[in-house]
């Protein structure tokens, strides 16, 4: 090994989202001191000014790592079981919404098979732990890096290079560094936003999820802890085509609860805005390969997915619980973490997954947000034939927990 490339334990990750943290803790807390792993991403500075309002469905095989890693009692008071999914298929102004899909949500007696979790509260516990743990955090981003056979050079905004075997892309959809390294991406935008906010309401929701299939696209109502000024709270994620945005957004708070209330529907009572109304473009895109010359990518880096099943950030924690499995297994062996072959067992795990997931959820996309009558026939049958076959919904189930398969130790909830 050259000198010039610093030591054999180190890795950098570039970009501390849920996904980069997750990994940096699992790593640290697996490989201990001698091991030094590095977090790079200037949101560190910006995050504290403004906290994030977001809310996750984390699935059950994600919840078990995160209980392994410690994190999930920190954040377990103000997670949300869901005990209910209920899927309906209407056009926004029908006062009567067809039932055609429900699911009592446990994967197992007593364990839902998802909870809802805020962002803010999910990345202020892992930032902690990794802090606590001795992961060196950087307010900084990664501007370049230069790959070799021994290590790769990376260089911070600030000018300052920093020497590790492994760099990990977890720098989002619009990864630079995947970029940087000519990794492809096919992808393609769905011409669609996904409308998030916070909305309070007057009765509770029991724990149930609502997914509306409207012609725009999905409308879901996740349930949140209780709490806000009308008692209860959900998280709402509104599909709407991107060119009805701008006006949606310019509407007064009064505009804008009517629109939402039209689609909401009137079960849970009265309902407020507990948050600004924040709107995201979707779409779709894996990258042709997960590895290359001393890179892995990981999270929305690697693959992004239209969010119709709550799964995006469950599959960027399947590729932590991937990736730090080899990492762990390759370091213990006293093997360089950042060889090709190491990387290849990784890429391997992950990608037909992940290729899996992605053709799903873009099928489902596609299959409801369309308004032809023969296709709305076709999707009823389709959701009322599920719900008649308990076998089927079950395999539904263990596929949205992820705890289909033969997962990696963490997503079993065993330490690394
Ligand atoms: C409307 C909507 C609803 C969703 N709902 C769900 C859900 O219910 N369940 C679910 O599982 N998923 C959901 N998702 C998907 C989820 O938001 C993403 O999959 C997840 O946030 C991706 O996490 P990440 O850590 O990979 O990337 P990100 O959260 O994008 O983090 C990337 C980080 O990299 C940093 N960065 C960027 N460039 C650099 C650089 N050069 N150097 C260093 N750092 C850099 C950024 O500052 C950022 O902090 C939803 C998505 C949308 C749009």
């Amino acid at each position: 090994m050259s000198e010039q490339m610093g030591p054999r334990e180190s890795i950098l990750i570039a970009g501390g989202g849920i996904a980069g943290l997750t990994l940096a803790l699992a790593l640290k807390r697996a490989l201990g001191a001698g091991f030094s792993v590095i977090v790079a991403d200037p949101a560190f500075v910006a995050r504290q000014a403004r906290p994030d309002t977001r809310a996750y469905a984390v699935a059950a095989a994600a919840q078990a790592m995160l209980q392994a890693l410690g994190i999930w009692d920190k954040i377990a008071d103000g997670a949300q079981a869901m005990t209910e999914m209920v899927v309906s298929d209407s056009r926004s102004g029908d006062a009567i919404r067809p039932v055609f899909l429900t699911f009592d949500g446990e994967v197992e007696p007593g364990q839902p098979f998802a909870h809802m979790v805020g962002s803010g509260a999910l990345i202020e516990a892992l930032t902690a732990a990794c802090r606590e743990a001795g992961v060196d955090l950087r307010g900084e981003g990664v501007a370049r890096f230069d790959s070799g056979e021994s290590g790769v050079s990376v260089v911070l905004g600030g000018g300052e290079v920093l020497r590790a075997r492994l760099l990990v892309a977890a720098d989002g959809a619009r990864s630079k560094l995947r970029e940087q390294a000519g990794i492809g991406w096919v992808g393609w935008g769905y011409g669609q936003s996904g409308l998030v906010a916070t909305i309070g309401h007057e009765r509770p929701h029991g724990g149930r999820a609502v997914e509306h299939f409207l012609p725009s696209g999905p409308f879901a109502i996740l349930p949140l802890s209780d709490g806000g000024r009308l008692g209860h709270r959900s998280s709402m994620v509104w599909t709407e085509r991107s060119e009805n945005v701008p006006a949606l957004l310019s509407l007064d708070e009064e505009g804008m609860l009517a629109e939402i209330e039209r689609r909401f529907g009137l079960e849970l009572g009265e309902i407020a805005l507990e948050s600004p109304v924040s709107a995201h473009p979707l779409g779709f895109g894996v990258a042709r390969r997960f590895v290359g010359e001393r890179l892995a990518l990981l999270g929305d880096a690697a693959h992004l997915i239209h969010p119709i099943a709550g799964q995006g950030l469950n599959l960027g924690l399947k590729d932590v619980a991937a990736l730090a499995e080899v990492i762990v297994d390759a370091a213990r062996l006293g093997l360089d973490p950042g060889a090709a072959d190491v990387l290849e067992g990784y890429e391997r795990a992950r990608r037909f997954d992940t290729v899996a997931m992605g053709a799903v959820t873009d099928g489902l996309n596609r299959l409801f947000s369309n308004d032809a009558t023969p296709l709305r026939l076709a999707r009823d049958l389709g959701l009322g034939l599920v719900d008649r076959l308990p076998g089927l919904k079950r395999f539904f189930i263990r596929e949205a927990a992820g705890v289909a398969g033969a997962p990696p130790r963490l997503l079993r909830g065993e330490a690394l």
